[in-house]
């Protein structure tokens, strides 16, 4: 998808504010955040909804240790997780953090 924002950052063509990454995802704040430290996952590979990532179970422990790493860093009450993907149409999962 050339024309696909998440696409251009996960292959770095645009800046983002890197949080985590690694072979296959890659997690960074959100350009809008609803609180500190509001964190988007996606899959480096494209693919349109949540539910088409292949091997979800292992992009979920990945969102999972990107949440770690929030609460390390924020110390929140607690991490809203959140799916929509209506706006940008790549996979990707939002982490809301709450204090
Ligand atoms: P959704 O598709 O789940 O409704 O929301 C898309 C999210 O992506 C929004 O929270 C929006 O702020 C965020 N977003 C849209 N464009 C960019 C961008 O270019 N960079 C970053 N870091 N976030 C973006
Ligand atoms: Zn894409």
């Amino acid at each position: 998808m050339s024309d696909c924002i998440f696409c251009k950052i996960a292959k770095k063509e645009i800046p983002a504010e890197i949080v985590w990454e690694d072979e296959n995802f890659i997690a960074f704040s959100d350009i809008n955040p609803l609180s500190k430290g509001h964190t988007l996952i996606i899959p480096k590979k494209h693919f349109r909804w949540v539910w088409d990532v292949e091997n979800i179970g292992n992009y979920f422990e990945k969102v999972r240790e990107v949440k770690k790493i929030l609460d390390e860093k924020y110390q929140p009450v607690f991490v809203e997780l959140k799916v929509l993907g209506i706006d940008v149409p790549h996979a990707h999962v939002h982490l809301v953090p709450h204090y």
